[in-house]
């Protein structure tokens, strides 16, 4: 999706509400608590479809400039994870400034609760980088508005099966696309993390008759993964130099770049991994002229999010899993979009998202 950026001029003068009306955002709350040490900002980009939901993310920021692009960066991107997702929810996100091992305890984390809380269910939180569902239990104390609890709190729990799931849906569906057929039986899948999701994935292609390879820096992941499943373990120097079909990044982002697509002979992308493209112009093109089917990764990934917004009606497994099924046909109806404009994938996926806000927007102001 494209980020519109500002003049650095601009945005010495202006370096707030300039960047906020860039985007559209529509709301940001600053967090300062000087008790506890919590510096904190919430931001709020888009409440048409629903409140914003989107994960807490715990970061050493360099600065106040860097934080605050993230927390734009990664709420609005929430917005279209959802919308494109077919949740009755917007996009937020939240930063805490400051290193997790050193200043995370109990009263900030409540303290940053009571912020969520003042927000009156405009943002919910949830789980993301440095922060775990033990922490969710804590801000709880002080809010309702906090989804990605623990099972025994009747919560939703480990949100990677339903994630691993959608991204099994979407490789079939670009499987259908590029073959003609969405059976996975005899495919060549390279999966790199064999971590929470990648491990399910790896499951269901096993299961299906794929020839698996895996890639993890973690030498217990493959070791384990390995023995279960009977898969092949790559290293890493070598896997982008495999004959492979399809390429699952569910490590982490930015894997689709200049070094690997020189490599890659694949013919779909398709992981659970956020971020994968490291320049979004340049590599959702470049794919495109690779003749490579790139299943946009906020499309492929939407089960984590759909797993949290059934926590919010009272969770229940098979309907979070019901709904990550829809990934099949939204993967395929983006790839049937971009094909007949000629556009990359996840520009695509934008539009979609971008049509249903525009659509709901018109029928919110009627009773
Ligand atoms: P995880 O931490 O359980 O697994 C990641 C795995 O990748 C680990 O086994 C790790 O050792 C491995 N890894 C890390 N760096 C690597 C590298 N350079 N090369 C190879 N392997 C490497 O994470 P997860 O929950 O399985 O999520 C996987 C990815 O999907 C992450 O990028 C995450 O942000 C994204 N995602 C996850 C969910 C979810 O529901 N868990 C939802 C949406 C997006």
């Amino acid at each position: 999706m494209e980020v519109k950026t500002i003049k650095d001029t601009d945005l010495s003068q202006n370096p707030v509400i300039a960047q906020m009306s860039l985007n559209n955002h529509e709301q940001i709350l600053f967090c300062n608590d000087n008790a506890t040490g919590l510096k904190a900002i919430i931001a709020i980009h888009n409440t048409v479809l629903g409140p914003s939901l989107g994960g807490t993310r715990m970061w050493n920021y360099n600065n106040e400039m860097e934080a605050l692009n993230d927390v734009l960066r990664l709420s609005r991107g929430m917005t279209y994870k959802s919308s494109v997702a077919g949740l009755n929810l917007g996009g937020g996100k939240a930063v805490i400034i400051g290193d997790s091992k050193k200043i995370k305890n109990e009263a900030l984390l409540r303290r940053f609760g009571k912020f969520v809380n003042s927000l009156g269910g405009k943002y919910i939180t949830a789980e993301d980088v440095a922060m775990s569902s033990r922490d969710m239990e804590i801000i709880k104390m002080e809010t309702d508005h906090v989804s990605g609890l623990p099972e025994n709190m009747g919560g939703s729990g480990d949100p990677s099966p339903v994630t691993a799931y959608g991204v099994y849906v979407s490789m079939k569906a670009s499987a259908k696309e590029v073959w003609g057929s969405d059976n996975l039986a005899g495919k060549k899948v390279l999966v790199q993390g064999v971590g929470h999701v990648g491990e399910v994935l790896v499951g269901y292609l096993t299961k299906d008759g794929a020839k698996v390879y895996v890639n993890d820096i973690s030498e217990e992941r493959l070791k384990d993964v390995a023995g279960k499943y009977g898969v092949v373990v790559v290293k890493a120097e070598e896997m982008f130099d495999l004959d492979i079909d399809i390429y699952a990044p569910c490590a982490l982002g930015a894997t689709v770049n200049d070094d690997t697509l020189a490599k890659l002979k694949c013919k779909i992308i398709c992981g659970a991994a956020n971020n994968q493209l490291a320049n979004e112009h340049i590599h959702g093109q470049a794919v495109l002229k690779q003749g490579i089917l790139y299943a946009p990764d906020f499309v492929v990934n939407a089960g984590g999010i759909i797993n949290v917004y059934y926590e919010l009606e009272g969770y229940n497994r098979e309907r979070a899993l019901s709904h990550a099924e829809k990934i099949y046909d939204t993967t395929w109806n983006i790839i049937q979009m971009a094909k007949k404009e000629g556009i990359p994938t996840y520009v695509a996926a934008t539009r979609i998202a971008e049509q249903r806000i525009e659509s709901i927007a018109k029928i919110n102001a009627v009773l």
